[in-house]
């Protein structure tokens, strides 16, 4: 059954790009010679940063458009000891361990080629089989850039000849499927339909649907394929996927070309990842318009016109097919400088940041959107899917690069620390998929080859990119925006800079400054609004006014080789009331979401780690009654005491129902049952704040 489009959602789009649709047919030797063109831009240039880029190695296109400031390319900030650098080295060990073959598999199933190994299970052993090998790529690439682990470069050189011969076998057989490469299954028959015109979506979900043809968000594999072969061009430099991912776009082009609008805006129902992100990123690594045409061909009209018109109608819609198809329209907005795309990405950040995203910085139960001010009744085992919050931080990416605004970096944090950090299973290395809301539940994770869930695959690259958000850059400024252990290297400056700390586990920070020479510029420090009183700082061992927190310091000066930048956050407890209803508090330290934790109760091995079912444990009751909170009015830090010997570690005091609670950051709780949103008790007659 086909759902929308719907002539009117077209007509929409049309309204603001009717020019952005009608596109001239690429041609082959066109992206030939772009290839050609792309390559020469790569050879002796720095890496590349693509978000937001610049015209540096890999890419041919600066942005379109005048940006706040830049990202560093993944090569030039490597993590220090501390929190983030663990979970980044559980996930190079989970990369390493990889068996390539297995990854293989479902593209030589499809091609018609021997396969030395069977598949992965879960996921990939189902309808979104080869999806994990793109987010393999993306991940290895990236974790490459930050420590040249020889092993990863051997499964990437390992990986990229088999799946040329994969695609090459695909075009020999059919030529309607020259330049595809993916283990889809079943996929041929079904797109040889979608060629014809001949769509069925399954069932309806309006604006979405996860199926088209009998086959399982074809689409959004094929995108996770084609963002891994782009990171592996970007941040390793290997030609091969340059060309397998152009010709995979030329794949993707036929669609445009012999579909109608109507039927091309009927295909991208079916949930198709950030298709029109990709082909923008190809469209910035070859600089042929044929590309930027295609890009903006897979807009999909009926949820993106609404957004540039700052409509909401998001009320339960898919959150993870929405976000990634925004960032597609963020980057054509720095691509193509049109400003409705901008529009557009501003009015859904903006509207999910306020409005729809939980304390800990996710959103969303059971994968969808609900409706504003519904958040008190959606705390359940299904909330916040992990794959929307690393959505959310790729969109944030953009929106700070555009504005650099203070509440896009205290995003940023809220959702690394709380969020991403808290994904990763510290004993196994393992992912969260949904991050359970309901109180006195626990997390559930993944399992190393049974799961391949979705989440799984994004999990593999949010912890190989904890160095996004550190630091942006424009002219002589240089913005701090997290306390993370981390060295920067600022290339054009000739600036080094040492970020030592354990931040959040300790609140001290130490900056040393390494350069040949002299060098002025600003460094603008992030003094976040949490650190109440303000905190503290010293420029060579002499303190300096930091002003209020909530805004940027600035400071200016020739920085000299040795300089030393010592910072002590503030952290005091605090709490944050849920939006539409008061009654419902959680409790934080600094940026730090703390659960209350409740035991293990009921949670024998192998809870709670899950196979193929996310929901596998969903059903195990929850023995232990949620405390509550009673605190008649009092500030919190008359009831919420650090303790005694365990950093990072609180209690309640005198104010836990039935008793007294004790807190853990949420993102260290594994194994474990919690509570986030706590109920307040009240007195009758006594009025709620707020
Ligand atoms: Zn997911």
């Amino acid at each position: 059954m086909r759902t929308q489009p719907a002539a009117a959602a077209l007509a929409l789009l049309s309204e603001n790009c009717e020019d952005r649709i009608v596109s001239p047919p690429t041609t082959r030797r066109r992206v030939l010679l772009s290839a050609a063109a792309g390559l020469a831009a790569w050879a002796g240039k720095r890496a590349v940063a693509i978000v937001p880029q610049g015209k540096q190695r890999g890419v041919r296109l600066d942005a379109a458009v005048q940006l706040s400031c830049r990202e560093f390319d993944f090569a030039d900030v490597t993590l220090l000891p501390g929190p983030f650098r663990d979970a980044m080295s559980r996930d190079l060990d989970y990369l390493a361990s990889f068996d390539c073959d297995r990854l293989l598999s479902p593209f030589q199933q499809v091609a018609g080629l021997p396969r030395r190994a069977p598949s992965l299970g879960g996921w990939e052993s189902q309808g979104l089989a080869s999806h994990y090998c793109g987010h393999y790529l993306s991940a290895a690439a990236i974790m490459h850039a930050h420590t040249h682990d020889p092993r990863l470069a051997r499964k990437v050189d390992y990986l990229l000849p088999r799946l040329a011969a994969c695609q090459e076998a695909n075009g020999r057989e059919d030529p309607d499927f020259r330049g595809y490469c993916a283990g889809i299954p079943e996929s041929k028959p079904a797109f040889r339909q979608v060629l014809a015109g001949q769509m069925d979506f399954g069932q309806s979900h309006g604006l979405y649907s996860f199926h088209i043809n009998g086959l399982w968000s074809p689409w959004y594999t094929i995108h996770k394929v084609m963002a891994g072969l782009r990171d592996v061009w970007l941040h390793m430099g290997r030609a091969q996927a340059r060309d397998i991912l152009l010709a995979m776009t030329e794949w993707a082009a036929q669609f445009p070309r012999r579909l109608d609008l109507a039927q091309m805006q009927a295909m991208l129902v079916s949930e198709q990842g950030g298709m029109n992100e990709v082909l923008a990123d190809v469209y910035s690594m070859t600089g042929d318009e044929a590309h930027r045409t295609l890009a903006e061909q897979f807009n999909q009209a009926a949820q993106l016109a609404p957004l540039m018109r700052r409509q909401d109608i998001l009320d339960g819609v898919h959150s993870n097919q929405y976000i990634p198809r925004v960032i597609g329209i963020a980057r054509q907005y720095e691509l193509t400088g049109s400003d409705d795309y901008r529009t557009g990405a501003e009015f859904f950040w903006q509207n999910v940041v306020r409005q729809r995203t939980f304390v800990f910085g996710g959103h969303g139960n059971r994968e969808n959107f609900f409706p504003i001010g519904d958040a008190w009744q959606q705390l359940s085992v299904g909330s916040a899917e992990t794959c929307c919050t690393y959505n959310m931080l790729k969109l944030t990416s953009h929106y700070f690069s555009w504005n650099a605004s203070m509440e896009a970096a205290d995003f940023f944090e809220r959702a690394l620390i709380n969020h991403i950090l808290g994904s990763q299973d510290p004993a196994t290395g393992m992912m969260t998929y949904y991050y359970s809301m309901q109180p006195g539940h626990f997390k559930t994770f993944s399992s190393k080859w049974d799961s391949c869930w979705c989440c799984d695959g994004t999990g593999l690259e949010n912890h190989a990119r904890y160095s996004r958000g550190v630091y942006y850059h424009e002219r002589d400024t240089l913005w701090v925006n997290l306390y993370l252990a981390s060295q920067l290297q600022w290339r054009e400056k000739g600036l080094t800079i040492r970020q030592h700390t354990r931040f959040p586990e300790s609140n001290s920070v130490r900056m040393q400054i390494a350069c040949a020479r002299p060098v002025r510029a600003t460094l603008r420090l992030r003094h976040p609004h949490w650190s109440t009183p303000a905190m503290l700082a010293k420029l060579n061992g002499r303190p300096i006014d930091t002003g209020k927190p909530g805004t940027y310091l600035d400071i200016t000066r020739h920085w000299r080789d040795g300089d030393v930048l010592e910072i002590e956050l503030r952290t005091p407890p605090r709490i944050e009331r849920m939006a539409h209803h008061p009654s419902k508090l959680a409790i934080l330290s600094g940026p730090i979401v703390l659960a209350g934790v409740l035991g293990d109760a009921l949670m024998a091995p192998p809870i709670p780690y899950a196979t193929v079912d996310q929901y596998q444990w969903e059903k195990v009751p929850d023995p232990v009654r949620a405390p509550t909170l009673a605190i008649g009015g009092r500030p919190v830090e008359e009831w919420v005491k650090p303790d005694a010997a365990e950093p990072l570690v609180w209690h309640t005091q005198g104010a836990g129902r039935p008793a007294d609670i004790r807190l853990v950051p949420l993102y260290r709780v594994a194994r474990e049952r919690y509570v986030v949103y706590f109920d307040e008790e009240r007195a009758a007659g006594q009025a709620l704040p707020g």
